[in-house]
């Protein structure tokens, strides 16, 4: 399976960068988009969410000024790695 960023999606009217996909832009209600692909990233806080399938490291991943994702992480990840992002079947993954 070939890796895929995480598919931001950049408003084409006031170039907000948002993920998800909205139904409209946050910032000026527009609707059109421009899909980029990212990759990296750096941690900004990182969590362990406690689970009864297991624990799952999560870390808050900033990507740019107004856009940071939740990504599973590595364990003991700390704020300032930076990371490399992928998007498959719907998770994303900071590594
Ligand atoms: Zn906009």
């Amino acid at each position: 399976m070939t890796t895929a960023g995480v598919p931001v999606h950049r408003c084409d009217t006031c170039g907000n960068t948002v993920f998800p996909e909205p139904v409209w832009c946050f910032e000026c209600g527009g609707n059109q988009w421009t899909v980029v692909e990212v990759f990296d990233g750096v941690v900004e806080e990182s969590t362990t969410v406690l689970h009864a399938d297991g624990d799952f490291p999560m870390a808050t991943v900033r990507i740019d000024d107004n856009l940071a994702v939740i990504a599973a992480a590595p364990n003991g990840i700390t704020p300032g790695t930076a990371v490399r992002l992928s998007y498959e079947d719907g998770q994303l993954r900071a590594s």
